[in-house]
């Protein structure tokens, strides 16, 4: 596969660099009691969040529609797709499977002091996660499936629901493919649209670095670490789960992209840590895009059919991070653990993490579904409140390069079928 090395080389130093700065100055305003100096970093932050966000409709409607023109043929349109969601159901299980392995071990939940970190859920949040565990995981994913299909395409642009815009464009697309003639302005403006966003991307990519620096000092200034001590040992069952799944998917990449470990780490530093600061794996869609054409060289059609889904239903991380928590809540109150028990959660922590939008805190709304499948209280939910934004950060960032290895998988085996 063809790459941009030396382009990528560049990048990852410049946002390497940027996230340890962001680390270094958001800990040093925590420490010294300046948390409020944030607050005037936190624009040049938001500006980049804002054109990421600016970017992922008119992305996702072009990418999606010219994956469909240039893929060309029905039958490898569904050969990619079938791929596609086997890895996707393939590495969530073992992301969860990793997670109740961790939490069994550390057992971090075994002996906390509950009164001495229960956080309180406000009246909003606990209507939230009542509503969520109410509807029950059937309706969550009937609900899924049938949220995805738009009734005006254009407010689903305007509410930007992103699965509604990839149904809409696969419908939109097949439909162009097989009527050609008719559709060729279209298929030219996409075309065009299309490319377009990928320059703006390249000129976002720009200002990368001061916005991940703004983004991470905000974070870190004004998290809460006190909350951090009592809750260090759920950290870690999270964070090395976490971790255990990212050796995983580096190995299937290296096997499939055959390179080195290191080479896919460097390609994927600047979709990583962007979904690192900004928790989004929507919010990162651009900058994944960029990378796994320019950076791991992955074939354009495979990337564009393969990354909006990805960033919108694969989440490794959030599903991992489910049954910790969910396991961690158990243990904390001295629940039913059993074997039968953590088989639900096993289930319902990978399809409650399909239904986990791809935004900060998704994660914890849907965990809710996985809670009351197996009747524990929601009122758990507030013992890991106070952690949850740093440890999104974290499974966001495992979140996007599970999609960033799903393209390379995917166009892998798709390669024999050009
Ligand atoms: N923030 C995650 C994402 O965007 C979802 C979650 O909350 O787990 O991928």
């Amino acid at each position: 596969m063809k790459s941009n090395s030396a382009n990528a080389n560049k990048e990852a130093f410049y946002i390497l660099v940027s996230i340890i700065l962001g680390l270094l100055v958001g800990f040093a305003l925590y420490y010294s009691g300046n948390q409020e100096l944030a607050n005037y970093i936190k624009p040049v932050g938001d500006v980049f969040l804002k054109f990421l966000k600016m970017i992922i409709v008119p992305l996702v409607l072009a990418s999606i529609f010219m994956a469909i023109i240039n893929i060309g043929s029905p039958d490898e349109l569904g050969s990619m797709g079938i791929r596609a969601m086997a890895y996707y159901f393939m590495t969530t299980a073992i992301a969860v499977f990793i997670g109740i392995i961790m939490v069994n071990l550390i057992q971090p939940g075994v002996g906390v002091d509950i009164s001495s970190i229960t956080s309180e859920l406000s009246e909003a949040q606990t209507q939230k996660f009542q509503n969520s565990a109410s509807k029950g995981l059937g309706s969550t994913i009937v609900g899924v499936l049938l949220d995805a299909i738009p009734t005006n395409p254009f407010k689903a642009m305007v509410d930007m629901k992103i699965l509604q815009i990839i149904v809409f464009s696969l419908f939109l697309g097949i439909v162009s493919l097989l009527n050609k003639k008719v559709a060729m302005p279209l298929i030219n403006f996409m075309e065009s649209l299309e490319k377009v966003s990928m320059i703006m991307i390249e000129v976002i990519m720009k200002i990368a670095p001061f916005g991940i620096f703004a983004l991470m000092t905000y974070v870190i200034a004004n998290s809460g670490f006190n909350a951090i001590y009592g809750l260090s040992k759920y950290m870690i069952a999270v964070i090395l789960g976490l971790f255990f799944h990212f050796l995983v998917l580096i190995f299937i990449a290296s096997w499939r992209h055959k390179s080195s470990p290191f080479f896919i780490i460097k390609s994927c530093i600047p979709p990583m840590l962007t979904a690192f600061s900004t928790a989004s794996s929507a919010s990162t869609l651009p900058i994944t895009m960029n990378a796994v054409q320019d950076n791991l060289g992955v074939n354009k059609k495979t990337a564009q059919f393969v990354l909006p889904l990805g960033a919108t239903i694969n989440m490794d991380g959030t599903a991992l991070y489910e049954s910790v928590a969910v396991i961690f809540i158990g243990q904390a109150y001295g629940l039913d653990l059993s074997i039968a028990n953590q088989i639900i959660i096993f289930i319902t922590a990978s399809l409650a993490a399909v239904g986990a939008a791809a935004i900060p805190g998704a994660g914890l709304v849907t965990m809710s579904i996985v809670l009351s499948a197996v009747g524990y209280p929601l009122e758990g939910i507030a013992l890991i409140l106070a952690v949850d934004r740093i440890l999104d950060m974290f499974r966001t960032m495992i979140n996007v390069f599970g999609d960033c290895v799903g393209t390379v998988v995917v166009d892998s085996f798709s390669k024999n079928d050009r």
